[in-house]
């Protein structure tokens, strides 16, 4: 239970993060964060958060919503918090490897268009490394091995094989990665 996700926003209310309810009450209680009422936007502090949303352990729960049982009381678990004074937006940088690679070209051979299937995948250098080619994201593109092969240690242009797609950094990044299994109280926050 503890380990359910908890959107966090900054002061702004954008969303930055996701957390665990374990590290998201951490916030509340040393006063960085408050709770944020998923349907009336009203922020709690923990204490007006018991207030609203426990109850007695005997208490019928309301349905559709996340309960956490304490010793006599049940509280209603956070889905989203609000930091107190951080205002910026983290961004971790994408991280520049072969996985990232495949999925930026969806798997698909940049010059032919097949996919083939990972076995059958390879990591072309545009500018062949011999040519001076350098190893980054726009130098890099998913090819087959075929096409790979019949490329060999010459440039698209010489090769007369054209890239599907310019090759670039993907425009996604690692920072926040909103799961297919996000509360829907978290759409309002994070569709904008
Ligand atoms: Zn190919």
């Amino acid at each position: 239970m503890l380990d359910r996700s908890v959107l966090v926003l900054n002061k702004s209310w954008t969303p930055i993060a996701i957390t665990t309810v374990k590290r998201g009450f951490s916030l509340v209680f040393q006063d960085h964060a408050h709770i944020v009422h998923p349907e009336t936007y009203e922020m709690h502090t923990f204490e007006s958060w018991l207030v609203d949303n426990s109850l007695s352990t005997r208490d019928q729960l309301p349905p559709g919503q996340v309960w956490l049982r304490t010793t006599n009381l049940m509280i209603r678990i956070p889905e989203v918090i609000v930091l107190g004074r951080y205002n910026g937006v983290p961004r971790r940088e994408l991280a520049f490897n072969r996985r990232n690679i495949y999925r930026r070209d969806a798997f698909q051979c940049q010059y032919c268009g097949n996919k083939p299937g990972l076995k059958y995948l390879s990591i072309d250098h545009v500018i062949p490394v011999s040519k001076g080619g350098v190893t980054n994201w726009e130098n890099c593109v998913v090819a087959c091995v075929r096409c790979n092969t019949r490329k060999g240690n010459r440039t698209p242009e010489q090769a007369n094989m054209p890239l599907r797609t310019e090759p670039g950094k993907p425009n996604w990044n690692d920072g926040v990665g909103f799961g297919e299994r996000a509360p829907s109280s978290w759409d309002r926050f994070v569709k904008s």
